[in-house]
């Protein structure tokens, strides 16, 4: 059995997450959506609502999971059998970091494969950063987002 991780904070899951996603799918027979939870870090949205948000963008997806998890990412993929993770590659900063990133994962559990796949170029500007900060101060960003990701206005 193929299982993969997909890792992120998804705060809030964009239609670029969700396209690399998607065409996960035929490669795997799981793929665990897991959120990192970092109690230094500050989220917009809480756990709980982005968790929704991601079920409801696969809700007809039997092959999607969606965990949250605190510490090192290998040790969740170690803890659910996973011997894939996914990223995508948006541009040349997204591999400089993933490499590192990538490389020492292999290098502490060599059974551990990362898998890129190149956004779709319609969606390398989207950035969950710059969706925060639009969100942030009131503007929209529903062409950013997956149809059931629906931001209520302050
Ligand atoms: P988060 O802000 O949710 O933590 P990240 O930016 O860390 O998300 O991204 C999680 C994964 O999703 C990374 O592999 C990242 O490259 C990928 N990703 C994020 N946005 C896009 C996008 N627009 N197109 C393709 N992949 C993306």
């Amino acid at each position: 059995m193929k299982i993969a991780v997909f890792p992120g904070s998804f705060d809030p899951i964009t239609k670029g997450h969700e396209s690399i996603i998607r065409r996960s799918l035929p490669l795997f027979d799981e793929i665990y959506i897991a959120i990192g939870v970092n109690s230094k870090k500050d989220y917009l949205f809480s756990l709980d609502q982005r968790i929704d948000w991601i079920k409801k963008t696969f809700e007809n997806e039997s092959k999607i999971k969606v965990k949250s998890y605190e510490g090192l990412t290998i040790e969740f993929c170690k803890n659910i059998n996973a011997r894939f993770i996914i990223r995508g590659l948006r541009n040349s900063a997204d591999f400089e970091y993933e490499k590192g990133i990538g490389q020492i994962n292999k290098a502490v559990f060599p059974e551990l494969e990362t898998i890129f796949l190149l956004s779709l170029p319609e969606y390398n500007i989207i950035n969950s950063t710059i969706v925060r900060e639009l969100i942030r101060y009131g503007g929209d960003v529903t062409q950013f987002l997956p149809e059931k990701v629906i931001i209520k206005k302050a």
